[in-house]
């Protein structure tokens, strides 16, 4: 199969009547905690194009939530899935072993930061793998406390919902949450209270003393940070903040976990987000882009830490499940291969200025941010920094008719967030911020 024509195509409206049927009959047969961006029916996706039922063509600034890096039917992968498919579908990786978890292993162990002894866990989802980094930090460490930061988002599991920042949708009426989850505050530079320049410094100040006097530091099994916060809003830390408190967790004997679920694998222009500060974390945790759309994630860290963990006590019955590995392992090599990095700075090289131009004092895009492929614009009252959530959902609603698929995060529902496919044709993209542009200047 090709990929389908990589071009907008508005055939109805959108949703189309096709979609908006389907759309009724899903209510009446799926649970109704499962919300929706855009109630569409997909038929074929790729490229930066998914087709719905009524023969729209979107532009996608989503890739199923930062998955679908190299598309959502890259040939290599489509080819590794079918092959892996025809010889065998499943065995469980702890009752016999295959190759592709093997390589899939190697190849984290080798492209995650610094050149110590790592090993890689794997397992399915994202939520997962940050459990899975909690428990392995614990065993290692003997300690029990987690410290992470407001904003944050690391799952809907009960530890990760109860790691994460926003009340309503993730943790309202879910409670009573996991003990020994200790939030510090995020260094927001655009909303932190004395201004931005010193978010990094206070912030850094405020883990300091949480976890020496409220906690105690020799409680503390592990600190665990996006370092570019997703859900939470595509937050970008200060210069210096991850490498002081990776440098703190060090001297405290702390595992120092960085979850690059979203941010990893390329997303931000480097292989890792912490790669442009060069921090080494301890463990880091992937996900998202890592199956070129199957479901796998994984745990890489440092051997002595990874191995303090004996046989049997880590995995899952469809943990490297092998056609989820044949994916990965395929989704690694384009990644590499085809340097979709430098595909995420080209990216960011378009779009960055043309999102910047639209702030200004009378605007409602209070900031840009971001860094590659994962960019946002905040929405706050012209003039003030009040979140303008309505405002963000009038443009994400617009683009959405418009056949650009665009989502909102944040923890107060006011950022619009990009992240296209990697592999997003310029034209596509170009396109697809015109529309964009329209509905912000729509606003005024
Ligand atoms: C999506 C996400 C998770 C959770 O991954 P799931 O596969 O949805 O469980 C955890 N951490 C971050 C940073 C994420 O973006």
């Amino acid at each position: 199969m090709s990929l389908p024509a990589q071009k907008r195509i508005l055939a109805t409206a959108v949703p189309g009547p096709k979609s908006t049927k389907l759309h009724q009959q899903r209510t009446e047969e799926i649970a109704a905690g499962f919300g929706v961006t855009l109630p569409v029916f997909v038929e074929e996706a790729g490229g930066g194009i998914i087709v719905d039922v009524d023969g729209n063509h979107l532009i996608d600034l989503a890739a199923g939530i930062a998955v679908t890096s190299v598309g959502a039917s890259h040939p290599d992968v489509v080819a590794a899935v079918k092959e892996q498919a025809e010889r065998f579908t499943h065995t469980c990786f702890m009752v016999t072993e295959y190759e592709p978890a093997v390589d899939v292993a190697a190849t984290l162990n080798r492209i995650t930061p610094g050149d110590h002894e790592k090993r890689t866990a794997l397992f399915t989802t994202g939520a997962e793998a940050v459990e899975n980094a909690i428990k392995i930090s614990r065993a290692y460490t003997g300690r029990s406390a987690v410290v992470v930061l407001t904003h944050a988002y690391h799952g809907r599991t009960l530890l990760t919902m109860s790691m994460t920042g926003k009340n309503v949708p993730y943790r309202d009426g879910f409670g009573p949450y996991a003990p020994e989850v200790y939030k510090v505050p995020s260094p927001y530079p655009y909303r932190w209270i004395s201004g931005a320049e010193s978010a990094g410094d206070d912030a850094y100040d405020l883990l300091v003393e949480t976890v020496t006097s409220q906690i105690g530091a020799h409680n503390v099994a592990a600190i665990i940070v996006e370092p570019i916060q997703g859900e939470g809003g595509f937050i970008v830390p200060p210069e210096g903040y991850l490498s002081r408190v990776a440098a703190f967790a060090r001297e405290h004997g702390i595992v120092f976990v960085a979850d690059e679920i979203q941010a990893g694998l390329g997303r931000t222009g480097a292989m890792f987000a912490v790669d442009h500060e060069g921090v080494v974390p301890d463990l880091i945790t992937t996900a998202k882009a890592l199956g070129g759309g199957l479901p796998i994630s994984a745990v890489t860290g440092r051997a002595e830490i990874m191995d303090a963990v004996g046989p049997g006590r880590l995995g899952g019955t469809y943990a490297a499940n092998p056609i989820a590995c044949a994916a990965a392992r395929a989704a690694l090599q384009v990644i590499e291969r085809d340097d979709l990095p430098a595909k995420a700075r080209r990216i960011e090289e378009i779009v960055r200025p043309r999102l910047e131009a639209l702030t200004g004092d009378d605007s409602y895009v209070g900031e840009v941010r971001g860094r590659g492929a994962m960019l946002a614009m905040e929405f706050v009252e012209p003039g003030t920094t009040n979140p303008a959530p309505e405002a963000a959902k009038k443009v994400a609603d617009y683009a959405n008719s418009q056949g650009v698929l665009t989502l909102t995060c944040g923890t107060f529902g006011n950022v619009i967030r990009l992240l296209p496919p990697l592999v997003i044709g310029e034209d596509l993209l170009a396109e697809a911020v015109s529309v964009l542009e329209d509905a912000v200047e729509a606003l005024a």
